[in-house]
Order: C-alpha cells, then structure tokens, then sequence
C-alpha cells in the first residue's frame, strides 16, 4: 500500500527514495556504506545515484568510495580476523543462523529492494531472498562441519597433522543479477570457515548489499567482519586493483563477467592470492527427439526467460533434433504468447521485468540483428517493448547458426534461439564449440543418452529434463572460461579455508 501511494505521488525522484528508505525500515541515512561497522559517506562526500531500470528513477543515492576506503576496510577486516577466527565454530553458526531468520524475516522488504534496484520481478525477488538465506542456513550448519585429518605417520615418533584454516580476508566482488544471493552464497562460507570479508557490490545494485549489512549490524556480527565499499563505474577498476594487490587481503572472489575475471585473475598474481571466479555462460539446451516436448518447452521457458533472460545459467542456444524440431518450436512459441507478459516488476502479474540498463538493451538488439542478418527467422518479438527503452519483446529465433553472435556470446535477454540439429555428436559438437562451460541442459528419455551425453558436455552444471537446478546444496561453478572452483554445497567452504600441515616430533 505504502509502496503504491507513494508512486503515485508527483515528485516521483524523493519518493522513490522515500520507498527504499521506508520499506526496510532503515536507519542508515543516504550517502552511507558500512565500513568497520560504522555508517560512513565517502571521504570525498561524493555520491552516486542508484537507478530503477524501469523508469530511470533514482533510487537512493550511496557514496562513490575509492582507495581510501577500501584501504580502511581492509585494515579493520584484518584486525577482524584476528579474533573472528578464533570465535568457535557453533559461534560462527550461530551468527549465521541468525542472518538466515533475519532475512526470512525481512524477506519481503529485501524483495522489494531488489525490483526497485535490479528490475527483477517481485515474485523472482522474493524466490532470491529464500535462495539467498538458504546459503546462511546451510553454511550456518557447514560451519560445524570443517574437520582436519590425521594421517598415518610412516615415524614411531612423530604425528601428522592436517588441519583446515580460515585464510584470512575475502575480496568479494559481484555482479547486479543477483544481488542479494551472489553475496550471501559468499559471505556465508567465508564467515563459516571464519574469515572476514570486503564486500564491492555492482554499481547498478548496491542497496541489498547494504541492507545485508544492515541485517549484520542487527545479528551482532563484529564490526569489521562485514564491510561494503559501494562505488560509481568510475571508481570500480581502482578498488577491484586495491583488493587484488593489497597484501592484507588473502582471496579474492569474483562473479560476474569473463572478461572481468581474467583481470582480477591478473591482478591477483603479485601477491599470489587464492581466487575463485564464477563466470559467464553460454548454455545450450538440446531437445532430443526422445524427449517430452512439452516438459523441454516447461524446462526452455523456465531457464531462457528467469530474470528476463539475465542469469548466468540462462538457456542461450536452444538446439533441437529434426524429428521434433517444428513441434518444438510450435509449442515454445505458445508458451511464450500464453506466459509472458512484460512490464514493471512490482505490478503483480508481470512476468519479464527490464533489463538492468539500456546498454543490455543494446547487446540484445545487437545479437537479434546479426542474427537476422545472417539469416535467421523471426517467430516472436524482435524490438524494444513498448513499455519503455529497457524492455525488449520476448524474441523466438529459429535457423541459428554457429556463426551467428548468439550462438557465440551471452545473449543475456530474453531472446530463445533455435537451431535444428540432425545427431547426437552434431549436438554434442555444437554445445562444446564454445570457451564457456557453465552449465548446459538436455532432454531425453533416452537412459543409455543420457549418461553420454552428460558425460560428453564440457559443463560445471548440467540439468537433465530439469531446466532449473540451483540451490544451496549444488555444487556450483563451471569449467574452461566460465571459472575457477565451486560454491554453495560441501565445496564451498574449501575457497576459504587453506591447509596447514603440522608434523609433532619427539613422541618416543
Ligand atoms: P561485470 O561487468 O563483470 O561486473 C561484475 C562486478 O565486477 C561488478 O561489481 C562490477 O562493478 C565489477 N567490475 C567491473 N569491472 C571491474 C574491474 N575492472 N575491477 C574490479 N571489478 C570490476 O558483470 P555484470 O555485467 O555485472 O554481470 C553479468 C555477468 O556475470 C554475466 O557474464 C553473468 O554470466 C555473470 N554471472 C556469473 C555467475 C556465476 O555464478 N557464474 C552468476 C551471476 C552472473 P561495476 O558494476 O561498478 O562495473
């Protein structure tokens, strides 16, 4: 209702900065990030805005930090270290079981957070605030599980000894798309394995990175265990160098693009640092012609059209056996006239929000019109949506070809490409033809092609006749150019724990 009447209002530009204020009841003041568990501007007192990508709005206005801050945080997250990891491990659980609840708690708020940043629908919002708690929850149990090894001496006298430490200071970097849970999914396990972290949120969405240190603040968490650095674009290529190269920082994680990774990779060999990176994709779905056409177009819609096509793991080449390839696309085309319905993300029955910005816009526009050009066919959409300069019509190509941008780059919109395939190598050829490997998906109901080709796929990820398959307990991350290490799951503890090997003599 607030959020409503307040829209309604003339002066749009501080009521929406009312809202944001408002719907999470917050006590941080504009112009503020937490650093050493303090709300504080920039040392500059400069600001950058945060805007609604569905109607240009601001927002709420958060400090542009640089070097200084960064150095500021590093310093105090060090000096959190020091005692952070030496809280027990039931301690350490019990802080994260509390961030679980609280953000339950808060769930609906965070949400709103996340549409009035990020675009993303209310209904997916609240889908990533459940997604995201659930890594406080599973790292809050984690937390009690991170055990050492004893290993058979070959000496009488002497003990070997593994044990597994916390490795001191996380860098965590992030992308927009998820903003809430590609921040939990890391500060969860860093601070179950007892380090402290960093935190540099995208510039687009820095308001649920500060509301989950907001949420810190509220479940007691140390200060200087949980800092945030917002900053403007401007600033982001000082900061990310900052981390990489500051001695005191011992990892550095990163989600978000390739060509962003392979820098901080870069940057981070001075210093020799742990990194792990979580990339881009190029996810190819493959229907078979064994495969329920109706549970492959279910699966197509749920991977292609989530968060409008903006997701790591998004469908982006959909490759279809020729027996079934016309029904497929028959089907899929039906699906997406009879499900999709574009415009704002807080309006109730709105399925494809916008893009984060027009530049996305432009990405999109660009591949559907190479695609075009080299001959594809248009089924379904092709052009910004007439609901404004950041939406785009939900877009069915057939006819892709290996050449074409789409099937070369991530489309990372709401456009589903067919190409039409003969066998199983062609397909298995042409998913492989690429450097990504995040995740891909196939149909079958073929049990002897099912194990070959998830064998054959050169993914981190794969779901099979399942076109949704994150949770907390996946193992999560992918192969070639699309990364380094896992997240979430049993593995995830391992990018922040580093093994220390102690032999104990003079046993006789
Ligand atoms: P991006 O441009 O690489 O940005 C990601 C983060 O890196 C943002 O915080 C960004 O800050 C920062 N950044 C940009 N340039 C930097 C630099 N020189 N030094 C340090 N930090 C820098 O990616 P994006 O467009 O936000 O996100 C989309 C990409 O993320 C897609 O490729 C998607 O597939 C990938 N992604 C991967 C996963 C996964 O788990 N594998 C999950 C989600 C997304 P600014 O915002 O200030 O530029």
């Amino acid at each position: 209702m607030l959020l409503k009447s307040t829209f309604q209002i003339k002066n749009r530009f501080k009521c929406t900065i009312r809202v944001w204020r408002t719907i999470h009841n917050l006590s941080v003041p504009d112009g503020k990030t937490y650093i050493n568990g303090k709300w504080v501007a920039a040392k500059s007192g400069k600001t950058f805005p945060v805007l609604n990508p569905a109607n240009g709005e601001i927002v709420a206005n958060v400090p542009d930090c640089g070097d200084e801050e960064t150095n500021e945080a590093v310093d105090g997250c060090y000096d959190a270290f020091k005692t952070w990891k030496n809280t027990t491990a039931k301690e350490r659980a019990g802080f994260l079981r509390n961030m679980f609840e609280l953000q339950m708690k808060n769930s609906k708020s965070l949400a709103h957070i996340i549409t009035l940043e990020g675009g993303k629908t209310l209904a997916e919002s609240v889908g990533e605030i459940t997604y995201g708690a659930s890594f406080f929850e599973w790292f809050s149990e984690e937390a009690r599980r991170i055990y050492g090894d004893i290993v058979p001496s070959p000496f009488k006298n002497r003990q070997l000894f593994f044990f597994r430490e916390p490795i001191g200071v996380a860098g965590i970097i992030t992308p927009w798309n998820f903003p809430n849970a590609m921040i939990t999914r890391k500060v969860a396990a860093a601070l179950a394995a007892g380090c402290t972290c960093v935190i540099k949120p995208a510039e687009d969405t820095p308001l649920s990175a500060l509301a989950i240190a907001q949420l810190a603040e509220e479940a007691n968490i140390p200060p200087g265990v949980i800092n945030v650095i917002t900053t403007s674009r401007n600033n982001t290529p000082s900061v990310g160098k900052r981390l990489c190269e500051h001695t005191k920082v011992a990892t550095i994680s990163f989600t978000g693009s390739t060509a962003v990774g392979k820098l901080l990779f870069e940057q981070s060999a001075s210093t020799v640092k742990r990194v792990s990176l979580e990339l881009g994709g190029n996810a190819p779905f493959i229907v078979f012609n064994s495969a329920d056409v109706s549970k492959a177009v279910t699966g197509a819609m749920a991977s292609k059209f989530r968060n409008s096509g903006q997701t790591c793991v998004c469908t982006n080449r959909i490759l279809v056996q020729e027996k079934i390839h016309d029904d497929f696309v028959a089907a899929l085309a039906k699906a997406m006239q009879n499900q999709l319905k574009v415009g704002e993300g807080l309006k109730p029955d709105v399925t494809t929000g916008p893009l984060i910005n027009e530049n996305a816009v432009r990405k999109v526009e660009r591949h559907v019109q190479d695609a075009l050009q080299k001959g594809a066919n248009l089924i379904l959409g092709g052009k910004i949506h007439s609901c404004g300069k950041t939406f785009f019509e939900p877009t069915l190509l057939t006819n892709l070809k290996k050449d074409m941008l789409i099937s070369k780059e991530e489309t990372f919109g709401p456009v589903a490409a067919v190409m039409k395939f003969s066998s199983e190598e062609e397909a298995i050829e042409i998913a492989n033809s690429t450097r990504s490997g995040l995740s891909g998906y196939f149909y079958s109901e073929d049990i002897s092609q099912i194990w070959r080709v998830a064998k054959a796929l050169e993914v981190g990820m794969i779901g099979v006749n399942e076109g949704i398959f994150s949770c907390a307990e996946a193992a999560f991350g992918g192969v070639k150019e699309s990364g380094l290490g896992r997240e979430g799951s049993r593995y995830g503890i391992d990018e922040y724990v580093q093994i220390k090997y102690m032999c104990l003599g003079g046993l006789d």
